[in-house]
């Protein structure tokens, strides 16, 4: 007996009513997914292609499913039928594939510009060095078919509460500037996703509108390969 319902309950009772709830299923079985469903969640995370694409043919076609991993660029053509918002778009090269593969679909992607704010030099994400550049490309806004909402980030995984509020409050002022100097004429460059199962509290003090959350909704993960 899991407490799956009552996990997501609790936690959409805490939240203020702007941030939204992505539940991230990661590695965690369709009968998982089911169960939030039943408690009226259907707004998913994945963070692996071919694991969102295969679970989005399966449950309900009202879910929502957000791709939150790495994304290499040989994998978009296969993702982009499923997805509604890509979190990790992390570098020029990606946004332009995205773009292209959007335009065949005859459709429009929203997507989030993830940047590197931890200390751990194994997370994605661009340097604010190449976030501006990129930014500051005229190419870039040649890209007709993909919708920038906003920024993502994750934090350093510790238990130091004020490296993690200094991460988040920098991503909340990279977003503020960013918003401001390349993107004031747009109405949907809303979106700060961050926040996780261990750092969401902090997340939403430093102005987060959506958190990705997965071990407390769903339990811890476990990786056969790894230990
Ligand atoms: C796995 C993952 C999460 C959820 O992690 P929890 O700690 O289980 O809440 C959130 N964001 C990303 C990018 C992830 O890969």
């Amino acid at each position: 007996m899991n407490h799956i319902k009552q996990n997501i309950e609790q936690i959409k009772n805490s939240l203020p009513n702007y941030v939204k709830l992505i539940a991230v299923s990661k590695t965690k079985p369709i009968a998982d997914i089911e169960q939030a469903i039943a408690a009226g969640h259907y707004i998913f995370g994945e963070n692996k292609v071919q694991e969102l694409v295969s679970k989005a043919a399966i449950i309900d076609k009202k879910a929502e499913w957000h791709m939150i991993g790495h994304l290499q660029t040989n994998k978009v053509k296969q993702l982009l039928p499923m997805v509604h918002l890509i979190h990790s778009v992390d570098s020029f090269k990606l946004a332009q594939v995205i773009d292209k593969e959007a335009q065949k679909n005859n459709k429009v992607v929203s997507c989030l510009l993830q940047m590197h704010i931890a200390k751990e030099e194994t997370k994605f994400g661009f340097s604010e060095k190449e976030l501006l550049t990129m930014l500051q490309m005229p190419d870039f806004y040649q890209l007709k078919n993909i919708k920038i909402c906003g920024l993502m980030g994750i934090a350093t995984y510790t238990d130091n509460k004020q490296v993690i509020e200094a991460e988040f409050s920098m991503l909340r002022k990279w977003f503020e500037r960013i918003k401001n100097e390349y993107f004031k004429e747009v109405s949907y460059f809303n979106e700060l996703s961050m926040g996780m199962s261990n750092d969401f509290q902090i997340a939403i003090e430093q102005g987060s509108t959506m958190i990705r959350i997965g071990s407390l909704i769903f339990g811890e993960r476990y990786y056969p390969n790894k230990n």
